[in-house]
């Protein structure tokens, strides 16, 4: 197949999946997509890995060299609607692609039809569809399904398009890329009351606030100044009436940072400060602390390789330098955190693209696609040489 025939079918196949989104878990029509895809090519592909992943196997024209790499995708939508006006929109109702997790299915399923007919290269790629990227931890799921013990591995690589950068732009962090992410809530208890009387009860909403406004000290006072920390209280629940004060209210949110021993910090401080802060009113809480996703943190040695495959793709002048790191959070970072690893961002940004990730107008480029099949088919011939 011709190159260009080639890219248009993989820019079929990423609308295919944008109009048919499935949410974290739910991925069984997007894995049946691409595990027949990948059959088509004669390899092996292994389906129902931690629910809905997929992972297939293309050995080199030698495997003598004995080394593994892992290649990965996410392959889950959004509960959240499409507001677009494009023939691929999404058909099922407020689910999306707002994370581009289409067009991330579409590269590795191009790269791996340029690798099987190829296999110029000596050893073996293990090529990775996980599910429930967003918040669910379908990365953790494969492990725990044992990807590692059947599908040993040396490294682990994966991408993500990055809205605010022009398409055809490449960054590459070395060390923190991605900040971990955990969940809580704090139930704080007081004593509800009459409106009127409130001398009789103790206020949880009036302490719920105090806490809200006394996390905020936590990044502010507590945490080194160069280090990365963030709290928000994203919902607060409680009160049916103007003038019944009530008993319990609850204050939901994320605690992120890049570095673990500020998130083992954050997570003690959050805990003594809502203890405190609600011993003061005379209230008590209740919390329930999450662990979610850890910090993906790039290896110093496969950033600067990926920088290199990268800069061959794009051009050197092309890969942005001096780039944040980014307080959202990748469960990527479950794979990075088994095997050296590096996750790199692609931008996504030209006239008709805008938006940020999670948006309602966001659409995956499919401007990316070549890109990214040439960056994975590259990484390979640069990992795995004959
Ligand atoms: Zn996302
Ligand atoms: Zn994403």
């Amino acid at each position: 197949m011709q190159v260009e025939d080639h890219i248009h079918s993989l820019v079929e196949l990423r609308r295919d999946i944008h109009r048919h989104p499935e949410l974290a878990f739910q991925e069984l029509r997007t894995a049946a997509v691409v595990a027949e895809r990948l059959k088509a090519l004669g390899i092996e592909v292994h389906t129902g890995i931690g629910q809905t992943g997929v992972v297939a196997v293309i050995e080199g024209k030698s495997v003598a060299s004995g080394r593994r790499i892992a290649l990965r995708a996410d392959m889950d939508a959004l509960q959240m609607p499409d507001h677009k006006d494009v023939p691929h929109h999404s058909t099922y109702e407020n689910h999306m692609h707002g994370c581009g997790h289409d067009g991330h299915t579409a590269m590795l399923v191009g790269a791996a039809e340029v690798l099987a007919r190829t296999r110029d290269f000596d050893g073996v790629v293990v090529l990775i569809f996980q599910p429930a990227e967003e918040g669910a931890g379908g990365a953790k799921a494969m492990l725990d399904d044992g990807l590692l013990e059947r599908f040993p591995v040396d490294s682990f690589w994966g991408l993500h398009n990055w809205p605010g950068m022009p398409t055809g732009s490449v960054v590459v962090h070395t060390g923190e890329t991605m900040a971990a992410v955990d969940y809580f809530d704090i139930e704080v208890v007081g004593k509800g009351c009459h409106g009127g009387m409130p001398q009789e009860g103790v206020d949880s909403v009036l302490a719920a606030c105090h806490i809200v406004t006394a996390l905020q000290s936590i990044p502010a006072r507590n945490v080194h100044p160069r280090d990365s920390a963030v709290i928000g209280v994203a919902k607060i629940h409680g009160g049916d009436e103007y003038h019944v004060h009530p008993n319990r209210v609850i204050l939901s949110g994320s605690v992120r940072a890049h570095k673990e021993s500020v998130r083992e910090f954050l997570e003690k401080r959050v805990q003594e400060v809502a203890r405190s802060v609600a011993a003061g009113f005379g209230a008590t809480v209740e919390i329930r602390y999450r662990r979610n996703y850890p910090p993906t943190i790039n290896d110093a040695a496969c950033a600067d390789i990926a920088r290199e495959v990268a800069a061959q793709v794009v051009g050197k002048e092309n890969i942005l330098q001096g780039r944040l790191p980014s307080m959202a959070a990748e469960d990527f970072s479950f794979f990075a955190r088994e095997k050296p690893g590096c996750y790199v961002w692609f931008g996504n940004d030209d006239d008709g693209h805008t938006h940020s990730l999670h948006h309602p107008l966001y659409d995956f480029n499919d401007g990316v696609i070549p890109l990214g099949v040439s960056y994975w088919t590259q990484l390979v011939a640069r990992l795995l040489p004959i």
